[in-house]
């Protein structure tokens, strides 16, 4: 046996390598990760370790005694070039070729640079990495003011941690509301009165043209209706930028993410990917799927690893994402995308409330703020499929366990 190696040492890479041996698996693991650090988790970045309320040894996934004592090769802070499928080899920044058996593309992706005129100034940030994270804070420590591009989850965490933190902060977005992309319009107009309430200049409809250049660094932003926002720190918070390089160098099939069946598997049968650089069909949802969160990154890894140790995958997971900000726990279950109504269940002004998506009968998503009953049913409910009756929903004196009966 050849072995495994595993390309990308951040959630998915590490959850496949400690699935391999958990599962017995007996060849070499060899994960290789281009970043200086072990694999470490992300959503600290832009909350409570860039609020200052974690330190960096809380983000480590698994303490370094780890792999020697799994028998994991961790090679960091070193990039692989090249997939070799003839010779069955992958080729790192050194020249050096691991061998393999089995090879596992979970590559992640960078901060997207939108086509901005400045966005790579000095005092232009991004948040993906721990090194970005160490920068952004550091900026934030020695400016007043920022703006972030970008209402997604990342954009208005980082608000949040900035607030905290008592800068003055400007949110931009070209959409007419925040997180447009991934929550329904209910829930970003709340979260949106909600970032005003703490402060935060949060301006929607509202595209960027340029970065504003004063003696070399960036010192604020030219919005597309003529006004400016002048920051001492700008973060572009525009999305992810997957890295399929690779896979596509490879010659694996692509199409906005590395293209895998059930088992996770590529166009090429010994070669998987898993996380955020996966695209995957979700029997689910009836539709191909790529997911960005940590639950995906860890299940995804976990299959790959039980498909090659040669057990039966089929991936269909019921997708689960959590955002914090401020004291508000967001989390969603399910793809709101398809639902022909929608049923609330509590009160939005008492801060604490769910939004159910429902199709045909059956809930195919949920948002829940401060709702962890609501999430957790709802969870089982989209897996189940079970229709629910949307005046029970509808009801706080109906139990949410009753639902599930
Ligand atoms: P990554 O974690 O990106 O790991 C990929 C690794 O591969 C990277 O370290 C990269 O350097 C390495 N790599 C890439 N190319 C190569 C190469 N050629 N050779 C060697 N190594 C390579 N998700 C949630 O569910 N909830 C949250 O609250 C949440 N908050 C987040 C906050 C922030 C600031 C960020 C950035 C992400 C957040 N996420 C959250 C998303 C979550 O962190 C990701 O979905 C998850 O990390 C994906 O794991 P992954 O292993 O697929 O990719």
């Amino acid at each position: 046996n050849a072995g495994t190696v595993i390309i990308g040492a951040g959630q998915a890479g590490l959850s496949c390598a400690a699935e391999l041996r958990r599962r017995k698996y007996d060849g070499p693991v060899t994960l290789i990760g281009a970043e200086p650090h072990l694999p470490y988790q992300r959503p600290p970045l832009s909350k409570a370790y860039l609020s200052g309320e974690m330190p960096v040894e809380r983000l480590w996934l698994k303490p370094e005694a780890f792999y020697p004592a799994s028998d994991i090769a961790c090679l960091t802070n070193i990039r692989v070039t090249a997939i070799d499928r003839e010779t069955r080899e992958a080729v790192l920044a050194d020249g050096q070729r691991i061998g393999f058996e089995h090879c596992v593309i979970a590559t992640g992706g960078e901060a997207r640079i939108p086509p901005i005129p400045g966005a790579n100034l000095p005092g232009v940030e991004v948040l993906r990495n721990l090194g970005e994270a160490d920068h952004l804070s550091a900026a934030l420590k020695s400016a007043q003011s920022l703006a972030v591009i970008g209402a997604g989850y990342i954009g208005l965490e980082v608000a949040a941690s900035a607030r905290k933190r008592g800068l003055a902060v400007t949110v931009l977005e070209a959409a007419e509301r925040p997180m447009a992309r991934t929550a329904s319009p209910i829930l970003g107009g709340w979260f949106g009165a909600i970032h005003r309430g703490y402060g935060v200049d949060l301006r929607v409809s509202t595209p960027v043209s340029s970065i504003i250049e004063k003696d070399g660094r960036a010192a604020g932003v030219l919005l597309a209706n003529g006004e400016t926002v002048q920051a001492d720190c700008i973060l572009l918070a525009a999305g992810l930028a997957i890295n399929t390089g690779l896979a596509e160098a490879a010659g694996l099939e692509c199409g906005d993410g590395i293209l895998v069946d059930a088992a996770c598997r590529t166009s090429d049968p010994s070669i998987f990917a898993c996380g955020d650089v996966a695209r995957f069909h979700s029997a689910l949802y009836g539709r191909s799927i790529r997911l960005e969160s940590v639950q995906n990154a860890i299940e995804q890894g976990k299959a790959v690893a039980a498909a090659i140790t040669g057990a039966e995958v089929n991936y269909d997971p019921v997708p689960w994402f959590w955002s914090d900000q401020y004291a508000l726990k967001l989390q969603i279950a399910g793809l709101i995308e398809g639902a022909d109504s929608i049923v609330r269940r509590g009160d939005p002004e008492m801060g604490s409330f769910a939004v159910f998506h429902i199709k045909e009968g059956r809930i195919i998503a949920c948002e829940a703020v401060n709702s962890a009953p609501e999430y957790m049913a709802a969870q089982k409910l989209i897996g189940s499929g079970k229709t629910v009756d949307p005046e029970a929903l509808r009801n706080l004196d109906v139990a949410m366990r009753d639902l599930l009966a």
